[in-house]
């Protein structure tokens, strides 16, 4: 290329001619292979945009135009940046610019804005374009916009991982969540938590308010249990009135009780639904990983099981799982037959809680506590399996079983310890109406020569109020051989006081949800202190239950109380770990 320009002196004469040459075979050469790419580029519905090596858009096609709303005009020599949307990150930038410096294609999905502001996702590649000599010469990138195709697998994904009613995460996203909570558990040991969440009552509202109320009344509880999580949190539906609350990361137990009840009183205030004012209320089973259980399908199925106890432990409260839960799964298979076998195959143990005197505090006796050791399910508590032992009967050779067992050993420990150690059994409202009852007892009596004077026989106050009179001549041939006759979990039910001084008892048990928030809780004191009162106009020893903290076992001493059992003084334990107590 060659150019010419005059020069003149400053008074306009001429001087001469200054001629300027240049090599432009290069240019001409770019040039050359810009207007053959251009040319294929027009007739492509994906949007192409050719940089120099300046990073300076050269060309633009038709389609680009109609992707970004910028006109080839107003983009020409500008930097592609003007379309950055600065949704990705300075690292996505610069890992483009190395493959792109290493002279290798770049291919990823950019997050770009157009001209009007608005965000559209385009994959694109871009390619260096070499000369003969191998100069990068060009930039060429081809992109097509997927927002639409993005957005439909983003709906897509959301059914498929969501639930439509309440919009929280469905079955498979927690599922998907709590697995990988667990695998990050396993590297930092820290805490998950499982809420196991049914709304009680929900089919009350839907048959008596009709489906629209309960509806609403499902997704106003979707919103206030998610506004009660931290961001890492999930809670999802399980179906039903059922949901389930992951809780990634607790530092500690403390956090889970925190949000458990955060929740409970979240739910229970009033909603306002079709102009109604509804209470509704959740009951919650907590499982912990890795406490509790290390599997998905095992912490869901301990969280279900301590959800069930707290239903039927009266609604609107959390439980955690304790491993006698299990117990309950096992109730609707066939705990009934494993029962029958159990007995055959001494599976049932014999629990020993010490009773103290609170004058000083020594160990007088023991209460026997029947426990089964499951092959499978572990230790099984008699709150799970005494109930199904009365329905069926099984009770009655159980409850001898008891008897006999609990008075060898303390037979065994006087023997041992030389001196006299008080031994009370549980009697089943179901064993009281056997009519050979007393024949049994009397034989065993013989069979283990106890002294029947350290025999407490403990019955709850509902059933001996219940057929007094035929009670009472049991009790009384019971007494007639000496043994005492207790009544258990006294003030729960409703003894009138005349019955009460015509049973030949000899002991009151003041049950343990009265004592267990005395001092602080004024009603309950009141209660305690009138039963230990009434047992001591009635001539009767008193024993405490429940005895946890040294507030109430000094509550009760200050009240003359004679005895106390509690975890204070020992949990109920193994024959075994007893001798410690009389030693
Ligand atoms: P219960 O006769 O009232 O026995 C006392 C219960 O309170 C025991 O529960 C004992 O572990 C628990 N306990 C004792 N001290 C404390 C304490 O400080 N805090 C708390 N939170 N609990 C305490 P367990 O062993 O689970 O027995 C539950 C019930 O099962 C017994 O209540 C009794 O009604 C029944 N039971 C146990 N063994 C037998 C039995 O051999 N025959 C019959 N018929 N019933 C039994
Ligand atoms: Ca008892
Ligand atoms: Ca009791």
């Amino acid at each position: 290329a060659v150019g010419a320009s005059r020069i003149l002196t400053p008074e306009g004469e001429r001087l001469g001619y200054a001629v300027l040459i240049l090599d432009t075979t290069e240019r001409n050469h770019m040039q050359a292979e810009l207007y053959k790419l251009s040319t294929a580029a027009e007739q492509t519905a994906d949007a192409v945009m050719i940089t120099n090596p300046k990073g300076e858009i050269d060309y633009v096609n038709h389609s680009f135009e109609l992707m970004t709303g910028y006109t080839r005009r107003e983009v020409m020599g500008a930097k592609p940046s003007i379309l950055r949307s600065g949704y990705q990150e300075a690292a996505f930038y610069q890992k483009l610019w190395e493959a792109l410096l290493r002279g290798e294609p770049f291919r990823d999905v950019f997050i770009n804005r157009k001209k009007d502001g608005a965000i559209y996702y385009e994959e694109k590649t871009i390619t260096p374009l070499r000369n003969a000599n191998g100069t990068v010469i060009h930039f060429l990138s081809v992109g097509s916009d997927i927002t639409r195709r993005l957005q439909t697998e983003e709906r897509l994904n959301y059914l498929a991982t969501h639930d439509v009613q309440t919009e929280l995460p469905n079955r498979v996203l927690f599922n998907d969540r709590l697995d990988q909570a667990l695998l990050h558990t396993l590297k930092t040991g820290r805490t998950v938590g499982v809420l196991y969440l049914d709304i009680d009552r929900l089919k009350v509202i839907n048959e008596t308010l009709g489906h629209t109320v309960g509806d609403a009344c499902l997704k106003e509880i979707a919103h206030r249990l998610a506004a009660c999580l931290r961001p890492g949190d999930t809670v999802a539906r399980f179906g039903g009135d059922e949901f389930i609350i992951l809780l990634d990361n607790v530092a500690a137990v403390d956090d889970v009780s925190l949000v458990t009840r955060r929740i409970l009183d979240a739910v229970a205030e009033p909603m306002t639904l079709e102009g109604r004012e509804l209470f509704v209320t959740v009951s919650v089973g907590i499982s912990l990983a890795p406490q509790d259980a290390t599997t998905r399908e095992d912490l869901v199925r301990d969280a279900e099981a301590a959800m069930d106890r707290a239903k039927t432990a009266g609604k609107n409260r959390s439980q955690f799982f304790t491993p006698d839960m299990n117990a309950r799964a096992f109730v609707r298979l066939n705990m009934e037959a494993a029962l029958r076998h159990a007995l055959e195959r001494s599976e049932f143990r014999l629990y020993f809680q010490p009773i103290v005197s609170l004058a000083d505090t020594r160990v007088t006796g023991f209460e026997a506590l029947l426990r089964w050791q499951h092959p499978e399910f572990g230790l099984v508590m008699p709150t799970n399996f005494i109930p199904l032992l009365e329905e069926t009967g099984l009770i009655v050779p159980v409850g001898l079983w008891v008897l006999e067992t609990a008075c060898l050993q303390q037979v065994a420990w006087e023997k041992e310890f030389s001196r006299p150690i008080t031994m009370a059994v549980n009697l089943s409202p179901v064993q009281l109406q056997q009519d050979k009852l007393n024949s049994e007892i009397k034989s065993i009596l013989q069979k283990t020569q106890i002294a029947t004077d350290r025999l407490y026989l403990e019955l709850t106050e509902g059933v001996l109020m219940k057929q007094i009179d035929k009670n009472l001549i049991t009790l009384r041939e019971l007494t007639a051989l000496g043994i005492n006759i207790a009544i258990d979990d006294f003030g729960t039910g409703y003894s009138s006081l005349s019955y009460l001084t015509r049973l030949p008892i000899n002991t009151l048990k003041v049950d343990r949800a009265f004592v267990h928030d005395v001092p602080g809780n004024i009603h309950n004191a009141k209660v305690t202190q009138g039963i230990v009162g009434l047992g001591h106009s009635l001539g009767l020893r008193t024993v405490g239950e429940g005895v946890e903290t040294e507030g109430q076992r000094r509550f009760l001493s200050e009240l003359d109380c004679g005895y106390a059992q509690g975890y204070l003084f020992g949990k109920p334990v193994p024959p075994a770990e007893c001798a410690a107590l009389l030693g």
